[in-house]
């Protein structure tokens, strides 16, 4: 037997991985309606967020690794100390945002994209940004986000700054834990926008989440349980490849 032979099982099983991981099959979909039934059973009422969850793969944002756990109601890491969150936050989260087709939304944390594309499919112009150059990168040839060339926008920054250049929006997201209430986020909002962000509370790695209407003097807040996310961090960073 050739060193070539040899090689041989482990590339057609490492290609079979690879197609696995961008194939949306019959049991996948499966499994992503039972997470939707999961969802609607822990209190998520809004049935355009679980239509817009139920079309996208979630597993095609996971390492391959993880494939098989994708449609568990779990967080799960993506590289460069980060995670894809889970899917009950996800769905509470952009519940609480009301997305209404053709608004402009800001997210701050793209992360794996997850969230970009359930806000897309929600009819959306997303303007998402990520402080981390490798995952920034890894999005760039990210073949499923090829479907949303035209609206999610991707940006490589510090999310505390967000896009003056494209303010106001009707909606801002914030996927990362906010060490306090992010004022100069809402100040890009539209006056009536809604701002959705977990915000550090006292007890450490536990965060409030916290949702803003900005009103014409000001805005309106109400506090709506108890999350834990990765932390937001300032400035940019490129440190570890994924
Ligand atoms: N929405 C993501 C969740 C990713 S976890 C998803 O669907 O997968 C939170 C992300 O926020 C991480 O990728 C982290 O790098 C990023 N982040 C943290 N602080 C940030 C900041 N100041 N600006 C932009 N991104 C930030």
């Amino acid at each position: 037997m050739s060193e070539q032979d040899f090689q041989k099982p482990f590339y057609l099983c490492a290609m079979a991985l690879h197609a696995t991981n961008r194939e949306d099959t019959y049991l996948h979909q499966g499994r992503r309606r039972k997470l939707m039934e999961a969802l609607r059973e822990r209190g998520i009422t809004d049935e355009k967020v679980l239509a817009a969850m139920d079309k996208i793969p979630r597993h095609f944002f996971l390492d391959p690794a993880f494939a098989s756990y994708a449609y568990q109601d779990q967080a799960f890491p993506i590289g460069a100390g980060q995670t894809i969150s889970q899917p009950y936050t996800v769905a509470f989260q952009t519940q609480l945002l009301q997305v209404r087709p053709f608004e402009k939304v800001l997210e701050v944390g793209t992360g794996s994209a997850y969230q970009s594309c359930v806000l897309a499919e929600m009819g959306a112009t997303v303007y998402t940004i990520e402080r981390q150059l490798p995952l920034f990168e890894y999005n760039n040839n990210f073949f499923f986000l090829k479907n949303y060339l035209s609206n999610i926008k991707r940006f490589y920054g510090d999310g505390f700054e967000g896009l003056p250049a494209f303010a106001p929006f009707h909606k801002i997201l914030i996927t990362a834990a906010a060490p306090a209430i992010p004022l100069k986020l809402i100040e890009q909002l539209m006056v009536g926008g809604i701002l959705v962000a977990p915000v550090d509370s006292d007890t450490p790695g536990i965060q409030k989440m916290m949702r803003f209407i900005k009103t014409p003097t000001g805005f309106d807040q109400e506090i709506l349980g108890d999350f834990s996310f990765v932390p937001m961090l300032s400035g940019k960073e490129n440190t570890e490849k994924i």
